[in-house]
């Protein structure tokens, strides 16, 4: 240990500082939040108060070792009642203040959690961030988004909230111990000779002196042994979550893997993934032995040393047993506190990890909330109007530029267009959701937008049949109306059946369940997009003119895609996207052609 390059230090500081201001401004909104910044701080200090009552009786029971052991040793049986009395109080006060210090503790983290989660959920939900940070993650390979929100919301939060009330509370606990016993220990402490130079120094609080060194040396030492655990610490939580994820795949993909006969390839992988947790596994046991070794001699040595130290002195009848005791028991915290880096340290990278991937998603939900629309967009118009409208992907690229569209009450539009090329992508300008979208786009309220694969949420068939609207504002018979006339008669009596609808039904029997939706909930403006493609043609005749009559008994309009010819036959007017040279006007791939007149609207 000659020299410690200086630089490291200023960096290593600077790291820390880094790390506590993400962690303040993590915590900060919840300290002071309007609904609960007063009960947060009461319960915070009472948290602080706890702990220094904690390390008071720490002091307490020292003190008292010294008057007990006195008391042994002189065979003073007064004094040992006295004592046992009164260590019987001492004993009382300590565990009320355990039992409070674990129950307003926990308390403080389970409200914390509670707020901290619902404040992010609220975010995440809010302006369709969960959707658009989901684009924005496949738009930047580099990482620069957060992955999985799913395990930063549910498991991150805890773990933050949880590591920083325990982690803060233990320093503050080694801190004021240390203080506390450092002043007992110097108290108790003789002078030493030390001959420096000829000449010779009495220095004062030698046991100090003694304990300082003894856990600068441990500290180093487990340092070095203990190193590695971190970086393998961090490895064994990927290996697992990479084999759980892989778990996870063949459940949802275990139709699609049957009907291959991937079991074999599957099973290889997951016996790779699962060799690789267990292999990291080991060489954590292997590293984690030598630290165990380590500590386990460090704090039997740490029980014995302070004796030979002070033995001199006792007998040579400087200091009673009393005294003794009290300078192991006063050893024994110091070396305690000042060792509690190293045998927190992996505890600490943890929860450092843990930090940064909260404050990575909390920056891109910012990011998110500060961002310019480019898009303007009115609700509630009586028309569909855009205005130089330029639609492009997450890449850059241009789809479709400066687009002017309209369509009025009446109207019935077949959007056609190779695959690729923008055709979803214009719905979802059209419904507001699209961040890559410039221009205007003037929208009605009374809109049902159909995507290609319907969402349908677990549980009762009539949640997933009113879906987003509460199941209770429809009659049973509505329901049952609803599903008869979108040809799914064998669901009619099921309205009550929970089930996984979306992996249960055929992907034509989900277009009927979407399309009974729309059937029940009758709006004006409809935006179908492939809404018939999996059903037979007599069928997707049938409800293609449900759909219809539907939108014109609401005096909106219909604006499709689709590839089949029989459903221009529902369409007055055809758009159609013709690819074109990306040096024309505009630079996009596509021209959005509206001249065309699909066949006569059978009526
Ligand atoms: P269409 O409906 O005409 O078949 P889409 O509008 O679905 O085409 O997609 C147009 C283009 O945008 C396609 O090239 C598709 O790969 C791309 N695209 C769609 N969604 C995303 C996304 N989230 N990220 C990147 N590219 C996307």
């Amino acid at each position: 240990m000659s020299s410690v390059p200086s630089p490291t230090i200023a960096a290593r500081a600077g790291a820390f500082v880094q790390v506590l201001r993400r962690v303040l401004r993590l915590a900060a909104p919840y300290f002071s939040s309007d609904e609960e910044k007063w009960r947060a701080r009461l319960m915070f200090a009472g948290i602080v108060a706890l702990n220094l009552a904690y390390v008071y009786a720490l002091v307490l029971f020292n003190q008292w070792y010294g008057r007990f052991y006195d008391g042994l040793q002189n065979k003073d049986a007064v004094v040992f009642w006295r004592e046992i009395r009164v260590f019987a109080w001492l004993a009382f006060f300590n565990i009320a203040i355990q039992v409070a210090k674990f129950y307003l503790t926990q308390l403080l983290q389970l409200r914390w959690r509670s707020w901290m989660t619902r404040h992010y959920l609220g975010r995440w939900m809010a302006d369709r961030t969960f959707y658009h940070l989901e684009l924005a993650r496949y738009a930047h390979a580099d990482g620069a988004t957060p992955d999985n929100p799913d395990q930063r919301i549910q498991e991150d939060m805890q773990m933050f909230t949880n590591a920083t009330m325990t982690l803060s509370m233990e320093i503050l606990n080694a801190v004021v111990t240390l203080l506390s016993f450092i002043g007992i220990l110097w108290g108790l402490s003789g002078t030493f000779d030390l001959s420096l130079g000829g000449s010779t120094y009495q220095v004062a609080g030698s046991m100090v002196w003694l304990a300082l060194v003894y856990c600068v040396v441990g500290t180093i030492i487990t340092h070095f042994i203990g190193r590695p655990l971190i970086g393998l610490n961090f490895r064994q939580q990927r290996f697992e979550a990479d084999f759980r994820h892989h778990l996870v795949r063949v459940r949802e993909y275990s139709e699609a893997i049957a009907l291959d006969r991937g079991e074999t390839v599957e099973r290889g992988q997951l016996d790779t993934r699962f060799g690789a947790v267990l292999r990291n596994y080991l060489q954590l046991i292997k590293k984690q032995k030598n630290l165990v070794t380590f500590t386990a001699m460090f704090g039997q040595a740490s029980v014995i040393f302070p004796f030979i130290v002070s033995a001199p002195r006792f007998f040579s009848g400087a200091i009673q047993l009393g005294a003794l005791i009290q300078i192991s028991s006063a050893f024994d915290k110091v070396q305690e506190s000042l060792s509690w880096f190293v045998a927190n340290y992996d505890r600490v990278a943890v929860w450092r990890a843990t930090t940064d991937r909260l404050i990575s998603f909390d920056d891109a939900m910012r990011a998110h909330a500060a961002r310019e629309d480019a898009l303007q967009r009115e609700e509630g118009a009586a028309v569909l109007g855009t205005s130089d409208l330029t639609l492009a992907l997450p890449n850059g690229t241009q789809l479709l530029a400066g687009a002017a569209l309209a369509v009025r009450p009446g109207d019935s539009v077949l959007l056609q267009g190779p695959s690729g090329s923008g055709k979803s992508t214009l719905f979802r300008a059209f419904a507001g959701i699209w961040p890559f979208a410039r221009g205007k786009v003037q929208a009605p309220a009374d809109a049902v937008f159909m995507p290609q694969r319907p969402y349908l949420p677990d549980g009762k068939l009539r949640e997933a049949l009113t879906y987003p609207h509460p199941a209770a504002g429809f009659s049973d018979d509505q329901l049952r109306q609803a599903l008869a006339d979108a040809l799914l008669p064998d669901l009619v009596n099921r309205l009550d059946d929970s089930d996984a609808w979306s992996q249960k039904l055929s992907g034509g029997e989900q277009q009927r369940l979407a399309i009974a939706r729309v059937l029940l909930k009758k709006p004006a403006w409809l935006f179908a997009d492939e809404v018939t493609s999996a059903l037979d043609a007599p069928a997707e005749a049938v409800l293609y003119q449900r759909l219809a009559d539907t939108v014109r008994a609401g005096g909106g309009a219909m604006v499709s895609i689709a590839h089949r010819p029989a459903v221009g036959d529902f369409h007055g007017q055809r758009w159609t996207l013709v690819p074109q040279d990306e040096s024309a006007a505009g630079g996009a791939r596509y021209r959005l052609d509206t001249s065309t007149a699909a066949q006569a609207a059978a009526t």
